[in-house]
Parts: structure tokens; C-alpha cells; sequence
């Protein structure tokens, strides 16, 4: 890119490739980089689901509904590039105290725009006819969709290339360029770079970048493993999850929490996850969480007994300590914007988050206040932050 780019993007993942695409769009000169490879952080770790089912009413639910929105219409038609599957997802309550958590959990949502299906324990099999006999109740959420998540960024990144923009990979940021307070650029070990703004998406490293600006953001790791099995006959149609895996979302602790969440795929692999704990960048395969996962999902689809596991990942997802994303202009740095923080949700919100980021790049009235998402707010907040 030979002319002074008007926004570099740092980080090449998800949030990143959509933030990219939107501005890029909207008219700008957009520069990606990052220091490993497309979609080599986060955006490679996880199951691509876009959900609403998993969120309460609030901020999150609503960029989710937006995000949505834009996965369906906006990029629709370039749904078949990354796969986009309208599965749908299927919440399980295994006691009558959750049963009646998920009916107050869908009564919030539906009154925020969610379609959510209350489903009674004689019509789940219509639904997951593999599913434990032992559950109480349930509910389907026909909105709840799925995508291939690097091929999305990958994608993404092409789209955004075709309209002019330049992603450069092996291209680490160590450092901001300033003028008094405002960023102007960015340090790179392949030299400076000035930008009309810089955007920082580095995902789980996000607060990293924050700090080289001189401001916080406390981005932390939360690491989550994925176990997958050999492939399989078709056995499970949907997203299928506990109700309990709602509050360990939203739970703030650092200890290990494991609720099972299993997704059949094209191939027949089975996707069994969800494990969260805050270990730091500690890539060491635990068996001990696998084993939890592994037994949890047989809890659901008791047929998955016996099933061999093919191989298991883990990735980390980038934790806020209110659980929502930063998404905006830092007014402690001027010229520095953020799109970071996604936690567990970063694949389905980003086409909102690069939607936004564009309409206010571009000076355009925001689709959705940024107001819950300032980059600001954890300065004068209490939060569950150690
Ligand atoms: C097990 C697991 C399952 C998940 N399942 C889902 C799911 O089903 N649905 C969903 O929506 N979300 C899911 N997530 C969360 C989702 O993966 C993340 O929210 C999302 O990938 C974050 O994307 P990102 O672009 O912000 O970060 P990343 O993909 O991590 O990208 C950040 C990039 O910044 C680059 N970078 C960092 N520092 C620098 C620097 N100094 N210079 C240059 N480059 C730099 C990194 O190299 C990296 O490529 C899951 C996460 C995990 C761990």
C-alpha cells in the first residue's frame, strides 16, 4: 500500500478479518497485520457457532442479534465460503431447578427478539432422538448457526483484499507511534507505519496492545479444550447444551468449570466442548478436563460411550471481566480504537463488531450505542478482575 493507510488493523483473526472487510467497504485504506498467520490465534480454536441461545437480555444478546442479522443478509451471499449451517441449537434442563432457569432465560430473551421454543421432555426426541430419556425439559432456538471459522477469516480477508485493502502476516507490532497523546501509527519489526487510526483486535492479546498505548484493558486468557471423536453416523442434529453452561459463561471464577456442549459435523466427528478456566497461556493437554467433557456428554447422548476420541485442542478465549467486548475509540489515546474481549463469542459477534466499527470509523450513527462496550469503563468499575 503506497499511499498512508487510513486504519491498520492489528491481528488477522475473526473480529479482525470483519473489521477489516466493513471498513474497507465503507471507503477506507485498510492495512492488516499480524505477527503469526491468518486466523493462527483464537479464531482457529474454536466451533464456529453463532449464538443467541447461550446470551441473557442485555448488551451482548443485542450485538449478537445484529451480528446475526449481518452473517444472514449483509454476508449472505458468501455464506457457502465458510460453510454457514443453519443447524439451529437445543438447550437441556436435567433437573426441575434448571428447567425453570432456561423457561425465565427464554421468557427474557423472546421479549428481546429471540425466537426460543419451550419443549417439554416427550418432544426432545423429535428433535435429538439420541438424547438421554433422564432430561426434564428444553428448548430450540431456530436462529442458532454455525460457521467454519478460519475459512470465514480467511474469506473475509480475500473480500477485503479485492477492494484494496493490504493484509501483511510475520508483521509483530511492538510499539505505537504518538504525537503527544494521540497514536499515530504503528512500531512494526519491519519498520513504522503512520495510520490515520489503529485498530487494535488481538483478540486475547488485546490487552497487550492496549499497554504499549499506556492504557488498560484487561483482556485475560480464559482456555477452553474441544475433544473430537471418530466420525460417526449421524447422532447429534444440533447444537445441543445443558442449561448450566449459561451461568458458566457468565461466571466470573478462574476455577475450572466444564458443562457439556456437543455438535455432530458433515464429517461425522462429534465436536464435545465446553471447558473454562483461567490458567494464563498454558497450552498443557489436560486429561483430567477432558475426561469431564467426555463424561458430561455422555450424560446427553449416552450412545457417545465406547465412541474413540480422534484428537482434542485447546485455545484461549479473550475474557473481560464483565463478560463484553471492547469495541470503540479509546479517549485515552486518540487515533486508537478497539475491537477485543469477545470471550466466547468472538466468531458470531464479529460481523456486528466490523459493522459498527465502519459506521463509526466513517463518523455514521452507530446501528448500536457503544456505550457498554467503551474501552474505558473497567477504570472506575469493580470488577471480578484479579
Ligand atoms: C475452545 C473454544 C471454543 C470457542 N467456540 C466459539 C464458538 O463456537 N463461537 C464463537 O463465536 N466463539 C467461540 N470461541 C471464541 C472465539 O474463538 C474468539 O472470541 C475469537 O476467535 C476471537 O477472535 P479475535 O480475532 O478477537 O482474536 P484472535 O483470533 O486471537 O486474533 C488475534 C490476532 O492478533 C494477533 N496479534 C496479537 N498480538 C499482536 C502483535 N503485537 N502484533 C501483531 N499481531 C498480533 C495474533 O497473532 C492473532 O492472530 C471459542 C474459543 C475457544 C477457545
Amino acid at each position: 500500500m503506497r499511499a498512508r493507510p487510513d486504519l491498520v488493523v492489528i491481528g488477522a483473526g475473526v473480529v479482525g478479518a470483519a473489521s477489516a472487510y466493513f471498513a474497507t467497504l465503507a471507503g477506507l485504506r485498510v492495512l492488516v497485520v499480524d505477527r503469526g498467520h491468518i486466523a493462527g490465534g483464537t479464531s482457529s480454536r474454536g466451533e464456529g457457532n453463532l449464538l443467541v441461545s447461550d446470551k441473557e437480555a442485555g448488551p451482548e444478546l443485542d450485538l449478537a442479534l445484529l451480528s446475526q442479522r449481518i452473517w444472514r443478509e449483509e454476508l449472505g451471499e458468501f455464506g457457502r465460503l465458510w460453510e454457514f449451517d443453519d443447524k439451529g441449537g437445543v438447550i437441556v434442563a436435567a433437573t426441575q431447578a434448571s428447567a425453570e432457569a432456561l423457561t425465565g432465560l427464554t421468557a427474557g430473551q423472546r421479549a428481546s427478539g429471540v425466537t426460543a421454543v419451550d419443549l417439554g421432555a416427550a418432544e426432545l426426541p423429535e428433535y435429538e432422538p439420541y438424547l438421554s430419556r433422564a432430561l426434564v425439559s428444553g428448548a430450540y432456538y431456530p436462529q442458532d448457526a454455525q460457521l467454519q471459522p478460519m475459512l470465514a477469516v480467511a474469506h473475509l480477508l480475500r473480500l477485503a483484499r479485492q477492494r484494496g485493502a493490504e493484509v501483511r502476516t510475520g508483521t509483530e507490532v511492538t510499539g505505537l507511534l504518538r504525537d503527544g497523546e494521540r497514536v499515530t501509527g504503528v512500531r512494526t519489526r519491519d519498520g513504522d507505519v503512520a495510520a490515520g487510526a489503529v485498530l487494535n483486535a488481538a483478540g486475547p492479546w488485546g490487552g497487550e496492545l492496549a499497554a504499549l498505548a499506556g492504557v488498560r484493558l484487561p483482556v485475560l486468557p480464559r482456555r477452553g479444550f474441544v475433544l473430537v471423536t471418530e466420525p460417526l453416523p449421524p447422532t447429534v442434529r444440533h447444537k445441543v447444551y445443558a442449561a448450566e453452561y449459561v451461568g458458566d459463561v457468565a461466571s466470573s471464577d478462574a476455577a475450572l468449570q466444564t458443562s457439556p456442549v456437543v455438535e455432530g459435523t458433515e464429517s461425522g466427528t462429534v465436536l464435545i466442548g465446553a471447558s473454562r478456566e483461567r490458567v494464563g497461556f498454558d497450552t498443557t493437554l489436560s486429561p483430567r478436563v477432558l475426561r469431564a467433557l467426555a463424561a458430561k456428554a455422555i450424560t446427553l447422548f449416552p450412545s457417545l460411550a465406547g465412541v474413540r476420541a480422534l484428537r482434542a485442542y485447546c485455545g484461549f478465549r479473550p475474557y473481560c471481566p464483565d463478560h463484553l467486548p471492547v469495541i470503540g475509540p479509546d479517549p485515552r489515546a486518540p487515533g486508537l480504537w478497539h475491537a477485543c474481549g469477545h470471550e466466547g463469542a468472538g466468531i458470531g459477534l464479529a460481523a456486528g463488531t466490523g459493522w459498527l466499527l465502519a459506521q463509526a470509523l466513517t463518523g455514521r450513527t452507530t446501528d448500536l450505542g457503544l456505550a457498554p462496550f467503551a474501552p474505558e469503563r473497567f477504570d472506575s468499575a469493580i470488577t471480578g478482575e484479579e
